[in-house]
C-alpha cells in the first residue's frame, strides 16, 4: 500500500530519530490486560505498535498486564497470542507479564519507601476516596500519611507476608494531596488480595496496580514510546514521577491516542463479559461481536482489518467510525481474492420443460471473472433448477428484469430461459414451481442475435444441489452509539442480528471450500465457511452483502 501518512506521533518518532534521542532506537509495546478477548479497538493499537516497530526497524513486545488476578485467566492470555498472529504480527522472543516483575517492582517500593515517598495507609477505601477531593475541592491528607520509613517499611513487609485481610491497608505514593491533578493525589500503588494468580499461584497476597506497574514494566524492557489511549493523558505525570524516583534503566515516553469507536457495537472488555456470559451471543467467537474472534470467525480478513486501520489513522481527536468502512475493507479484498460461487438461499423450484428429461451437462464456471489463473469448475445443469425466490415477481414491479411471468432471464452461464406458467399450492396460494422454456441457442448465457436480456440469476441444479445452512447477520444494536446517556447498552440490542436459513441448497463445488475460507455466494455476498460444517451439511456466515454503503 502508500505510505502511512505522517500521524502526529509518526512526526514525534521522526523528530526523536533525528536528534537521535533513543540512538535510532525504536521500541514499542502492547499492554493488553488478560481479561477478555481482544475487539477491533484493540487492533488500532496493535496495527499501531506493531507497525511502528515494523517500519521504524524496531520492536514491539508483547506484554500480558497481568495485575489483577481477580479477573485475569490463562483462556484470555492464549486467545490474546492467537489474535495478534491472525492479524500478522509477531513478537518472536519478546512475550513478557507484568508479572514477571513482581519481586522487581517490590524491591523499587521498599526503595521509595526508604526514601520516604511511599506510606502505608489503614484508610478504608471509602475513606481515601473521600478524602482524595474532587476536581474542585482539594484533598485532604490520610492520619497515617507522616508514618515514619522504618514503620513503613515494617507493615509493607508483612502486608506482603500475608498478615492483613484483604482492604486493611494499602501502599500510597506520597506526593501531593492538593495538587491539581486528582491522579497525583498519593494514589494507591498497591493492594492486599488474597487471590490466586494464573501465573505466581499463591506467591504474592499484594499485589501493585496499573499506573504503578505499567512505567516500570516499560522501562525494564527498554520500550522507547509508551502508547496508550486518551484517558490516560491525566496519569503521564505520575507515570513520569515513578521513573523520575527510581534507578530504572530508562524513561520511555508516553503518547496518547484517541481510542477506536465504533458505531452500532460495543468496544468494551466488561460490556462483552456482559454479552457473552448472559449468553445473549453464543460465546467470544459469535460472528456479531467485534471481538478479533467473532469477526474472524464471520469471514473479516487480517488484510481487511490491517487496512481499516491504516485508513482510520491515528489522531488525538475523540471519533466514531462506521462499520461501513471495515465492511468496505473487507469486499475490496474479497472482490480480488475470493471464489465466485452460486448458493440458493430461499430455493424456488424452476423446471424447464423444453429440456430433456434425464439430461445433464457440465457448464463451465470460472472462479473468477477477471482473474482466470483462479481456474475454474464443472457446474451441473439440468431440466429442474432451484432458483432465489427473491428473484420472481408475480406481479412485477417497475424496472423489474428478473422473473416474472412471460419474461426472459439468463440463468447465470447457462442459457435464456421464459417464465410460461406459474404453479401455486392450492391451499396457500403460495407460488411452489415455474414452469419455463429455454432457448437451446442461448448455450452459455448469451445470444447472437443480440436481443436483451437484462437481468442475469443463479441457479442450482435440483439433483446434484446440496444442503446446507446459512447464517445472515445484522448489527447487534439499533442504537449508533449503545452506551450513550441514561439507561442499559442492553436495553437497545437489535432482535434480529442473526437470521439462520436452513434450508439453503448450494452448487456441489461448495462442498469442497475448507472451513474459514472466504467465497462469494454470486449476487448474495462474501460468505465464509463456519466451524459448525459437518460432512452432512456446510455451514456459511455471510460476512458483508455486495451492496457497499460506503461513501468514498
Ligand atoms: P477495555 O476497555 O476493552 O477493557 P482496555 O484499554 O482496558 O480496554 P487493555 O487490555 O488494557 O484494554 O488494552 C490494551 C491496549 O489496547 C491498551 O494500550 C489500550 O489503550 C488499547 N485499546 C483498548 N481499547 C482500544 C480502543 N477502543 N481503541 C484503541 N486502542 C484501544
Ligand atoms: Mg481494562
Ligand atoms: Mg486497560
Amino acid at each position: 500500500g502508500p505510505a502511512p501518512a505522517r500521524d502526529f506521533i509518526r512526526q514525534i518518532v521522526d523528530e526523536d530519530n533525528r536528534v537521535g534521542k533513543w540512538g535510532g532506537r525504536v521500541h514499542t509495546r502492547f499492554p493488553p490486560e488478560p481479561n477478555g478477548y481482544l475487539h477491533i479497538g484493540h487492533a488500532k493499537s496493535i496495527c499501531l505498535n506493531f507497525g511502528l516497530a515494523k517500519e521504524f526497524g524496531g520492536l514491539c513486545n508483547l506484554r500480558f498486564d497481568d495485575t489483577n488476578p481477580a479477573k485475569e485467566e490463562v483462556e484470555y492470555v492464549d486467545a490474546i497470542q492467537e489474535d495478534v498472529r491472525w492479524l500478522g504480527f509477531s513478537w518472536d522472543d519478546r512475550m513478557f507479564y507484568a508479572s514477571d516483575y513482581f519481586e522487581k517492582l517490590y524491591a523499587y517500593a521498599e526503595q521509595l519507601i526508604e526514601k520516604g515517598l511511599a506510606y502505608v495507609d489503614d484508610l478504608s477505601q471509602e475513606e481515601i476516596r473521600a478524602y482524595r477531593g474532587t476536581l474542585t475541592e482539594p484533598g485532604k491528607d490520610s492520619p497515617y500519611r507522616d508514618r515514619s520509613p522504618e514503620e513503613n517499611l515494617e507493615l509493607f513487609r508483612r502486608m506482603r507476608a500475608g498478615e492483613f485481610p484483604d482492604g486493611t491497608k494499602v501502599l500510597r505514593l506520597k506526593i501531593d494531596m492538593q495538587s491539581p491533578n486528582v491522579v497525583l493525589r498519593d494514589p494507591v500503588i498497591y493492594r492486599i488480595k488474597h487471590v490466586e494468580h494464573h501465573r505466581t499461584g499463591n506467591a504474592w497476597c499484594i499485589y501493585p496496580m496499573y499506573d504503578y506497574t505499567h512505567c516500570i514494566s516499560d522501562a525494564l524492557e527498554g520500550i522507547t514510546h509508551s502508547i496508550c489511549s486518551l484517558e490516560f493523558e491525566n496519569n503521564r505525570p505520575l507515570y513520569d514521577w515513578v521513573l523520575n524516583q527510581l534507578p530504572v534503566p530508562g524513561h520511555p515516553q508516553q503518547i496518547e491516542f484517541a481510542r477506536l469507536n465504533l458505531s452500532y457495537t460495543v468496544l468494551s472488555k466488561r460490556k462483552l463479559i456482559q454479552l457473552v456470559t448472559e449468553k445473549v451471543v453464543s460465546g467470544w467467537d459469535d460472528p456479531r461481536l467485534p471481538t478479533l474472534s467473532g469477526i474472524r470467525r464471520r469471514g473479516y480478513t487480517p488484510e481487511a482489518m490491517r487496512d481499516f486501520c491504516e485508513r482510520i489513522g491515528v489522531s488525538k481527536a475523540d471519533s466514531q467510525v462506521d462499520m461501513a468502512l471495515l465492511e468496505h475493507c473487507l469486499r475490496e479484498d474479497l472482490n480480488a481474492r475470493a471464489k465466485r460461487l452460486m448458493g440458493v438461499l430461499r430455493p424456488l423450484r424452476l423446471v424447464i420443460t423444453n429440456y430433456p428429461e434425464g439430461q445433464v451437462e457440465d457448464i463451465h464456471f470460472p472462479y473468477h471473472p477477471e482473474d482466470t489463473a483462479m481456474g475454474a469448475r464443472k457446474v451441473p445443469f439440468s431440466r429442474e433448477l432451484y432458483v432465489e425466490r427473491d428473484d420472481f415477481m408475480e406481479v412485477p414491479a417497475k424496472k423489474w428484469f428478473r422473473l416474472a411471468p412471460g419474461a426472459e432471464v439468463r440463468l447465470r452461464h447457462a442459457y435464456y430461459v421464459t417464465c410460461t406458467e406459474v404453479i401455486k399450492d392450492p391451499t396457500t396460494g403460495e407460488v411452489v414451481e415455474l414452469r419455463c422454456v429455454h432457448d437451446p441457442a442461448t448455450k452459455g448465457g448469451w445470444s447472437s442475435d443480440g436481443r436483451k436480456v437484462k437481468g442475469t440469476i443463479h441457479w442450482v441444479s435440483a439433483a446434484h444441489a446440496l444442503p446446507a445452512e446459512v447464517r445472515l447477520y445484522d448489527r447487534l444494536f439499533t442504537k449508533e452509539n449503545p452506551t450513550e446517556g441514561k439507561g442499559d447498552f442492553m436495553d437497545h440490542l437489535n432482535p434480529h442480528s442473526l437470521e439462520v436459513i436452513e434450508n439453503a441448497l448450494i452448487e456441489p463445488a461448495l462442498a469442497d471450500i475448507p472451513v474459514g475460507e472466504n467465497v462469494q455466494f454470486e449476487r448474495l455476498g462474501y460468505f465464509c465457511v463456519d466451524k459448525d460444517s459437518t460432512p452432512q451439511k456446510r455451514v456459511f456466515n455471510r460476512s458483508v452483502a455486495l451492496k457497499d454503503s460506503w461513501a468514498k
